[in-house]
């Protein structure tokens, strides 16, 4: 039976933490899909149309990764998917308060869908998109923790401070 896990996020750019996870998902899990969650009520630096370009881009030398979008309940979105895992990240404890909250409440909607939490690489640890556009934005190196793409977008959006 072929397992399918769907890594949901906001994804705001996608950064090499989030490809550190997405590879050894891939490895794991027979498909897996990448999915950016298109929040109505929080306007993002990106749009979601830019977020999955670039996140296609970044991902494409693998194979079992597709990139969507989705809005309304993840586990309605995933059991569309006709999957069976959502797939998170953890970077640290100050993770993981609020995603064990989002797997108990996911479980509590529906039992059949398991989380399965990944730990990061610990050179990934303090990366976040909010602080890769914080550090670009004044002027800060991003290079390490961002794909080409990433970097050459955020350079397009914030091209007044290059690094
Ligand atoms: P959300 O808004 O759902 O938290 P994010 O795009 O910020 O979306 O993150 C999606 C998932 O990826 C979350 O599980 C988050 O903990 C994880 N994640 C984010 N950055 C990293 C990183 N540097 N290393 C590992 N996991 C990460």
């Amino acid at each position: 039976m072929k397992i399918k896990a769907v890594y949901p996020g906001s994804f705001d750019p996608i950064t090499n933490g989030h490809i550190y996870i997405a590879e050894r998902a891939a490895k794991i899990f027979d498909e897996v899909i990448v999915s950016i969650l298109i929040n109505e009520r929080k306007q993002g630096a990106f749009t979601v149309e830019e977020r999955c370009e670039m996140a296609r881009e970044s991902l494409a030398h693998i194979k079992n990764i597709k990139v969507d979008s989705f809005n309304g309940l993840l586990v309605d979105y995933v059991k569309q998917c006709n999957a069976g895992v959502i797939i998170r990240g953890l970077r640290a404890m100050s993770d993981f308060e609020y995603e064990f909250q989002m797997a108990l409440m996911n479980r509590q909607l529906a039992t059949d869908i398991e989380t399965f939490f990944i730990v990061t690489d610990p050179k990934y640890s303090y990366v976040s998109s909010s602080s890769v556009r914080e550090i670009f934005h004044f002027g800060g190196t991003v290079k390490d923790v961002v794909p080409e793409t990433v970097f050459e977008k955020l350079r397009e959006r914030y091209s007044a401070c290059i690094k």
